[in-house]
């Protein structure tokens, strides 16, 4: 037999995706399962974005569009980071994705050469080590503090001559942590002490609960921005995760290098979904407040629930609870969380993800993107079995 390449021999699957595709066949089997691994709100796509796209397609805006994304919406992007951020950016320092995993695929491809080494703090998302690896780079993991806020010494120390970049993702998956603007402005230092660029992924931009804000690190300074690949995505934000749009701001040259690529990997993003995301931007702002509230609101709501069960600190961001069950893990005789997560699907028919998926054992990481019924349900039948 002929074998496959080293390098997608050295990923490891999405382990997300292989439970997803676990609970399919559960369900496929009849199952009633409580879906708490999912990344995504249920909400549906706001009908102005779905009018707009269904527009675009009766326009024929059917066929390849500019590689790096159309003007317009490069426009509205910049418009919209500038109003939002405070920054002076353009369409030239914007690039179109799908999605934005795709564009840290672009980043780390662009960036790069074997050996070069990635600080990730962890726990982290699952995509963040496998798109370092897949581009010949090493991922160097470096631990949070209790809070999982950043360990700003602890990344000094991993720095090495081969350190290329440090990758922040705030809010958090899975953490849910906000980072505060002390800790980016620290994060900048280093970037500038050592030449490094900072990777920063935003997906979760809009989404941060108990008055806390999101602090974009490229509008720090002009040395941030110079030095910042800021990673963003329709997908969280504007309940689009289906339409594939991310895109990547940074400074115009390296634009240019990833569109390069771009032009060879993929070409344009989907056109006429790119339609969709221009009519996002276009959004009154209270639809997406209501959102924002809903989501607070599950969140308090599971808090409450699941803190029966364990520890929990209160998320600010994103929509994950990420709870400590080392405890829980020893009173049912279990030796890691992926067994503690296959005992909760198995017996309470309820799927979480196990920690260790990001790095971290011990842990859960449990969705409260999902509805209040079921936030409570899957409550009750955890109850149950814990
Ligand atoms: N970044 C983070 C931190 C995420 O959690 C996710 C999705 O789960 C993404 C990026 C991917 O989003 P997209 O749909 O834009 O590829």
């Amino acid at each position: 037999h002929m074998e496959n390449s080293n390098r997608v021999k050295s990923i490891e699957p999405s382990k997300s995706i292989s439970l997803s595709a676990k609970i399919a066949e559960l369900k496929e089997q009849g199952e009633d399962i409580i879906g708490l691994n999912v990344g995504e709100p249920d909400f549906a796509t706001p009908a102005p974005i779905i009018e707009a796209t269904i527009k675009a397609l009766k326009e024929n805006k059917t066929r390849y569009s500019l590689v790096q994304g159309l003007d317009q919406l490069r426009d509205g992007i910049a418009y919209y980071l500038n109003k939002k951020y405070n920054l002076n950016a353009n369409k030239d320092h914007i690039l179109l994705g799908n999605g934005s995993k795709h564009i840290l695929y672009l980043i780390f491809q662009t960036l790069l050469n074997d050996g070069d080494e990635v600080i990730i703090p962890s726990p982290y998302w699952v995509t963040f080590p496998e798109s370092v690896k897949l581009a010949g780079g090493v991922p160097k993991f470096v631990e949070t503090l209790d809070n999982f806020q950043l360990d700003l010494n602890a990344i000094e120390s991993a720095i090495t001559d081969k350190t290329k970049v440090i990758l922040i993702n705030t809010p958090n998956n899975p953490t849910g942590a906000v980072y505060n603007e002390e800790s980016l402005n620290k994060v900048v230092e280093l970037a500038v002490k050592y030449d490094l660029k900072i990777v920063s992924d935003e997906a979760y931009e809009i989404l941060t609960y108990n008055k806390v804000k999101h602090v974009n690190i490229s509008s720090l300074s002009e040395e941030a921005f110079n030095r910042t690949l800021t990673v963003q995505s329709f997908s969280k934000s504007f309940c689009m995760t289906g339409f594939r749009i991310g895109y990547l701001c940074a400074e115009k040259s390296f634009i240019d290098d990833v569109n390069k690529l771009q032009g060879h990997l993929s070409g344009n993003n989907c056109t006429f979904a790119q339609y969709g995301a221009l009519e996002a931007l276009r959004l009154d702002a209270g639809l997406i407040r209501i959102l924002t509230k809903e989501l607070e609101s599950r969140m308090k709501l599971a808090h409450q629930l699941f803190s029966e069960f364990f520890p929990i600190e209160k998320p600010d961001g994103a929509f994950y609870l990420f709870p400590n069950v080392t405890e829980t893990i020893e009173k049912l005789g279990l030796k890691n969380s992926e067994e503690l997560s296959l005992y909760i699907l198995e017996k309470a028919k309820v799927a979480i993800l196990p920690g260790i998926a990001f790095g971290k054992e011990n842990h859960l990481r449990i969705s409260f993107a999902q509805s209040r019924e079921e936030i409570i349900e899957a409550h009750k039948r955890m109850k149950e079995v814990l």
